[in-house]
Parts: structure tokens; sequence; C-alpha cells
């Protein structure tokens, strides 16, 4: 049985039905060209919700009468059509550099899309990254699709009370109000999945978003066919327990996968943003079972090639862990999806295979069916390796596979227009799209005024949309008329502002400005160089400290009331707020502990337009950070949760604000008033950090140092025989490991050298299996040294053994070096598909 939907679009004279395949693809949420149409169509409606879907459905049919018959406009229209089709034509950076043959298709998962504010399912910045990373590919032409879930209610949306407290929202996304269409089968009815799950089926429906070239596929079980509780499945993001996180994830991941191959779409490349989409991995190798005959050891071999994994997480707390038990449940429960291999499967989601009771990691899931994993910024990768470390015992720390490939934001979706034309003069409309090493250069001629003249501009904007907003939230609040009416004449557009918006929550130490309110106070009132400031954030609705924090600026502020004209909390901070705020701020202010912060992109996304950053030496900042570009907190080092370290960084910070912040925007400005040393700051921290934080150069790097290895090797794979001789060295190795044994060492000394001679009995394994290597860690001045030993002649009398031998320089003490064996094979990753090591001592 199925309930047919009746899914209607929106009705419009022929004349205007280019609009909706202009609507349709978010596209708009990241060029300013066809702010005109929109604008046209109904100007007050398009600037509150940025939303074309949404005018269309909302146009009366008078004014769309007018508009058919109005040539001017269908003139425009036509222009836009064929502009949008040939960009869908478009030969991108990927088309004209890596040959097609090379990588197929990626396919990437992620629990949360942040494309616009008009498709509401993100809650902060890993759903921006996400959404940041399918607009770059449809940019460069990279081959991608996207899977992720159409959440009904989204994330929750902020409200604050008349006490300054935080009130939670959960308004329902309408599917027919969001630019999105179902999905439907060859014979036109709306695609269906069925998921099995313990005991039933669940059945996914499945939408499709247009970002620019790239489809979106978005899963929901909000069906009339499914019980109440699978309806609720996808109703609200990062909502209910564990039970409720499992389910979504298993729709996910294994939904996700289905629906690829329900749609016939060919992927090579599974790309997991986040461990919440790893029962994919699980889905691909049993697709593989099923297709090929191959046993469950063997499809993990065969399909882990094609899988790329992204953590963004800095502590081991953060990793989403089940209970077995329930994960066994859902495993035994759709054995069409899983197979029948419980303890296997299992044992690829603890770190220790053997223990029954260790909880199913998703990292570790994610980790043991991948090809390559990524951290999120240079600082983070290493920090991972220390996280991975129980998948890898007894390896050095900085061997552990994981690499760094720092997050970038999406540039187009986050400048303003004035910043577009800026760049687009000097630096030509295609600047983003293809290499980006020449922007650098082509920006530092920009001259001051250009630049302060922008400034100028971005901050006046970011005032009027903060009055507006102001004036909404007192309204909202019931505060008496006079107030409402004062806040139209907040903020002054010639004061230096300051930003910051975040997630309230305790690492991110949104209140570290407030350690001393009444130097905060001083701060903000200084005659001299006065600071305004704007805030936002949301905490997660059972984040009691989170909320308290939010508490602690609202009670600020009443403590204060002269401070209503310098500070304003701008309540629900989501992507609208955000963009804003990047746009017109004159400095970024981030406050993580480090390492929590990861990669953080927020601060990525002010350097388009010229706003400057003062941060934690943490994530990307401590890769960006240099005395020319901005301002950086910390000593680089780590100090917890120690509240003496807290209170040190905020000194810090206040010291920077009023010694080095505020005398260089007010001092030093020339007989036009442009403050030239200021602007010298922004045009370098504008032309050096822009392209290096850009979601192009980040995907350009996840397109050649991941995707294009790992599609080579899951070719290499297809061949059977290259495929068993993998997976007879994984069994092989475990088999016989146990029965490698060190003999004896000999090191001789030359003038020159040393000459290493290690024993080696390999017993019953091949020597092609395995290396022998002379490792030294990194002591003092020299850095991690790794040699292979040469196999020489065999020992007499014993069986599969041998001498190794290898030469080298006497540059340390040789007491430095330790010979070991570890796996080898040459179409394989160790340690990462093989993480045997055997030292000799
Ligand atoms: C960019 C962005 C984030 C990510 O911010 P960080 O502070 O870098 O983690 C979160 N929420 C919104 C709405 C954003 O636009």
């Amino acid at each position: 049985m199925n309930i047919t939907p009746s899914y209607v679009l929106p009705q419009l004279p022929e004349a205007l039905d280019g609009l909706i395949e202009l609507a349709l693809d978010l596209r708009w949420s990241w060029s300013y060209r066809s702010d005109v149409l929109w604008e046209q169509l109904d100007g007050e409606l398009w600037s509150r919700t940025r939303n074309p879907w949404l005018l269309l459905q909302n146009l009366d049919a008078a004014k769309l009468d007018v508009l058919a018959r109005d040539e001017g406009f269908l003139t425009l229209l036509q222009e836009h059509l064929q502009h949008h089709r040939q960009e869908s034509r478009r030969e991108g950076w990927f088309q004209k550099n890596i040959p097609s043959a090379q990588l197929q298709r990626v396919a990437y998962f992620s629990m949360e899309f942040g494309l616009s504010e008009a498709l509401p399912i993100y809650s902060g910045g890993l759903g921006i990254l996400a959404g940041d990373v399918l607009k770059t590919a449809s940019d460069l032409g990279v081959p991608m699709v996207g899977i992720g879930i159409l959440w009904q209610q989204g994330y929750f949306r902020q409200s604050l009370d008349d006490c300054g407290r935080q009130l939670e929202l959960y308004p329902y996304n309408d599917p027919t109000q969001l630019p999105i269409l179902p999905v439907r089968d060859p014979e036109g009815q709306w695609l269906r999945l069925e998921l099995p799950f313990p005991g039933r089926s669940v059945i996914l429906r499945a939408w499709q978003a247009q970002v620019g070239t790239v489809p979106l596929y978005l899963l929901d079980s909000n069906d009339p066919l499914n019980s109440p509780a699978d309806r609720g499945i996808t109703a609200e993001l990062y909502g209910g327990g564990p039970e409720m996180r499992l389910q979504q994830e298993i729709c996910l991941g294994a939904g996700g996968w289905l629906l690829l191959r329900h749609l016939g779409i060919e992927i090579d490349i599974c790309h997991l943003n986040e461990g919440h989409a790893a029962f994919a991995i699980l889905a691909r190798i049993h697709s593989h079972m099923r297709d090929h005959g191959s046993d469950f050891s063997c499809a993990l071999n065969a399909t882990r090639a094609g899988n790329v994994f992204t953590t963004h997480t800095p502590v081991a707390a953060g990793f989403d862990r089940f209970a077995p038990e329930l994960v066994t449940r859902y495993i035994e429960g759709a054995p069409k999806i899983f197979g029948v291999d419980l303890q296997q499967i299992l044992a690829l989601g603890r770190a220790n295979a053997e223990d029954l009771r260790e909880p199913f990691n998703m990292a570790w899931l994610a980790i043991h069916g991948s090809i390559h994993v990524n951290g999120v910024s240079a600082l983070h990768g290493k920090v991972s390796q220390h996280l991975f470390q129980p998948l890898f015992p007894r390896w050095p720390t900085d061997e552990i596979p994981v690499c760094g490939i720092t997050n970038g934001v999406h540039i187009p979706s986050w400048d303003n227009a004035e910043a577009d034309a800026l760049w687009t003069e000097h630096c030509g409309a295609e600047r983003w799209l293809g290499e980006l090493q020449d922007i650098s250069a082509q920006f530092h001629n920009v001259s001051d005024t250009e630049i302060w003249q922008l400034r100028q501009k971005g901050r006046q904007q970011l005032i009027e949309f903060a009055r507006n907003r102001l004036q909404r939230q007192l309204a909202m609040a019931h505060r008496p008329q006079e107030e409402i009416n004062a806040a139209a004449l907040v903020l002054d557009p010639n004061t230096l502002t300051i930003g910051f918006a975040r997630r309230f929550t305790a690492y991110k130490r949104p209140n570290l400005l407030l350690s001393d309110p009444e130097r905060l106070y001083r701060i903000l009132s200084d005659p001299r160089h006065p600071v305004q400031l704007l805030i936002a954030g949301k905490a997660h609705p059972r984040d009691g400290d989170g909320k308290a924090m939010i508490q602690e600026w609202t009670q600020f502020l009443r403590r204060h009331p002269d401070l209503f004209h310098k500070v304003v909390f701008i309540a629900d901070y989501d992507m609208l707020v955000a963009a804003q705020l990047v746009q017109g701020v004159d400095v970024w202010i981030n406050t993580p502990r480090r390492p929590w912060e990861a990669s953080g992109t927020s601060g990525m996304k002010v350097l388009v337009n010229g706003g400057l950053n003062c941060s934690e030496l943490d994530g990307w900042w401590a890769e960006a950070y240099s005395d020319a570009v901005g301002w950086g907190l910390g000593d680089r080092h780590e100090h917890d949760s120690d509240s003496a370290w807290d209170r040190h960084e905020a000194e810090q910070l206040y010291q920077i604000i009023e010694q080095e912040i505020a005398p260089l925007f007010y001092q030093g400005r020339d007989e036009s008033g442009c403050p030239c040393a200021w602007v010298e700051k922004i045009r370098s921290s504008m032309a050096e950090l822009t392209p290096r934080f850009s979601s192009h150069r980040m995907l350009q790097e996840y397109v050649e140092n991941l995707y294009l290895p790992a599609a080579k090797r899951l070719r290499e794979r297809s061949s059977l025989e290259q495929l068993r001789s993998i997976c007879a060295w994984q069994s092989h190795l475990k088999a016989h490991w146990h029965g490698l044994r060190f003999g004896e060492l000999h090191v001789a000394e030359t003038g020159e050298e040393y000459q290493f001679q290690m024993h080696v009995y390999l017993d019953d394994v091949p020597a092609e299996m395995i290396q022998v290597q002379l490792f030294a860690n990194s002591v003092d001045a020299h850095g991690p040294e790794l040699l292979p030993m040469q196999r020489s002649e065999t020992l007499t009398g014993a069986v599969n053994s041998f001498n190794y031998r290898c030469n080298i320089a006497k540059r340390r003490p040789v007491s430095d070096y330790t010979p070991r064996i570890v796996a080898q094979h040459s179409l394989c990753e160790v340690p990462l598909e093989n993480n045997a090591i055997l030292w000799y001592r």
C-alpha cells in the first residue's frame, strides 16, 4: 500500500515558469546575481526571508498577471535562465584538471546541512561546513551528491523572555515551503524506501534540493504509514535519547546508502562528515557481499578503500557511543541491510575486538571502515592522533593515521555585495573557481580608501540590521513602546564594532569578556575610544551552564541601562544573523579553550569583508595568526579548564582591546579620516587569509589528497586477484603474527656509520607480508626517523629466518634506534588497515 502524496508546485502563468527552475536552485543563496529578480517579485518579503521559493508561493495573482505581461521583467527572467543553464554546463576546475576516469562520484553524508536559512536543517558549524562543501563542489565541478536528513523541526529557535532567559521554540518545517522537491521513481511515484528496523520497516521518503550542479538528497520518516514513534525519528536534530540517535544514524548512513543504490547513482567515494554517518560503511559492505558473493572481511577490504572519514571532535567524550545490546538489536533486526555477521560488525565499533562489553563507538566504526581519516585543522589532526591512539596500541602517536585538512568557508556565501564587487574588480569574477595562488598579490593593490569604504558600508548595514532585530525582539518581549522606539537609534556607525556569536557552551567561554564586568563597562564607555558590541548565540536546550551564560550577559546589560545603546544581544543566531555580523563587524572575537575548537569557521567568514580576528590560538587561528593580520590570545598551550588561566586570558583580552585594538582603530587617521595602520592590517588579512581559508582551497585538498588516492585504491581492489591477496594478507597475519620473533641485534661502527644487523625468525609469515624497520623517536633536536631494514642472508639451520641489515649515518646515539616489525602490502595503508606491530624492546 502506498499513500500518494499530492504535492503541488506554485501555480504560475506559463511565461513565468522559469522562476520555478531558478527558485529551486539554491545558487541564489551564494550569488547576488538573481537578487534583482526576487526584489521585483516582492522586495519586502525577499529582504525578510531571502527565500525565493517562499516568494513564489506567496505572490498574489494580480501581481503575477502584471509580471507575466511585463516585457522588461520577462527579458530579465530569460537572461537569468540562460545564465543559469550555462552555469550548469560550465567546465569547472575539476573537469580541467582531473581526468574523469579517476573519480566517478562522491557521496557526502552529513547529519546536517547549513545551506541557507530557507532550508533550516542544521544546528551549527558542522552543518555550515557541509553546506559549504556542496556549494564549493558545484563551483569547482567536483562530481558530488549530498545525503542528509530532512528535519521536521530542524534545530530549535531561540527567543529571550523579559528576564533575558532563553526560550526554545520548535516551528515546523513545512516541506512544501522549503526549496526542495519529492524524489520520484521512473513511474512518477514518490520514492519511498523501506528500511528494516526490529520487527517492522520504517518508510523513508526522499526529497531533493539542488545546490548548483550538486543534488542533495534528504530522507525523512514522517510518512503516515509509519507508527507515530517512527514518524518522529527525523523530527528534531540532536533531540531524543540514545535509541533515537541510533535510529537517526541508521536512517542517515544505511538509508542514505540504500537510496543511492535505489537511484542507481554510482558512487566511488563515501565521505562521512563526522561519525554519525558511519552505518553507510556497513550497508556498503553488505551490498558488496550480495553483489559479489564475498564474505564479510573481503567485502570490508573491498569497500573501505572508497570511504573517507572526517572527524570534528576534539575530545573522546564527543564520540557517539551506543550500548552493544542496543546496536545488536538493530543489526539483528535488519539482516537485509547489515547481513548476519553480527560479531564482526560489533568488533568494528570497538577498540578491543575481544571486549564484548565495550560500547559501540561510531568513530571507531568510521576509522575501521575508511581508507583516509582527517581532522579539520593541523592542530586538530594532531589532537585526533591522541584520541585515536586506542585503535593503534604500541604505535607512536605521530604515526597514527589521521591528517589535518583545515576547514574553509564558501566565500561567496559570506561576502556582502560591496565586498563581492571590490574583489571582482581586483581579482576577477572567477577568482574562487580555479587555482587560488595569484589572488593574494592581486588584492594587495586595493587602495586604503576602497577598503575603508567597504568597512564603513558594512558596519552601517549591520547597525541597520541590529536595530531592526532589536525592535522586533523587544516587541515580542512586551517591552514599553518608548524602549522599542529607542531601539531604532542604538549603536553608532562610526564606532569600533566588535562581534562575537557562537554556541553558548562552557568550552567556548562566551562570557570571558564578562570576567571583570566593570572593566568591560569602562571599555565600552571610553569617551575617546568607544567600543560597541554585538552578541548572539544559542545554548543547547539541555545545557544549563550555557543558558546561564546567556543570562549573565542579559543581566549585565540590565544593570547598566546606558549600555542599551552600545551592546545588542541578537536573539536566534542563525545563518542570516551570522551573515550580517560577519559582513559588518570590525573585529571578531573567539575565545574557546584550546584545543576544543577543532577548527572553528565563524572567524573565517569575516576575512573577505575586511573584519579582523582576535582569537584564541586554537583551531584554524593557530595556523592563520601573525602579528600582521590580527591578534592572538593564549600561549599556544592547553590549560584545560583552569579558572586561574581563564582569568589570565581575560586580562590578556582586555589589554589587547584597550591598548592595541581601540588605539589602532581611532588613532593615526589621515585627512579623510581613514585609519591607515588599521587598514594595512585589513589588507594583509584579506589578501593573505581569504584564499587560504576558503572552502575552495579545502575541497581541492580533499580531492587531491583523499578522494583521488582513495578512488585509486578502490579501483585496484575491483580486481579479484588483488582483493584476494589483500584478504589473504589480513587473515594470514592475524593467524600467524604471534609466531614472529626477534633474535639478536648486532651493531658495528665504522668511522661514519652504524651497521645494524638483526636476526628475525618469521615462522609461518612470508617475508613479503612484513617490513622490518629501524625506528628512532623524536629526541631533542632530532626528529623521528624510520628506516627500512633490508632482508639479506638466511640464518643457517633455521627455517624462514633472515638477517636484516641497515647502515645509517652516525648522527645520534646508537641506543636511540629500535628495530620493529610492521605489516606491509603494496596496495594497503598501514597501520590503518593492519595495526600489528612488534618491537624489539
Ligand atoms: C559559521 C557558523 C557557525 C560555526 O561557528 P564557530 O563559532 O566557528 O563554531 C555556527 N553557527 C552559524 C549560524 C554559523 O554561521
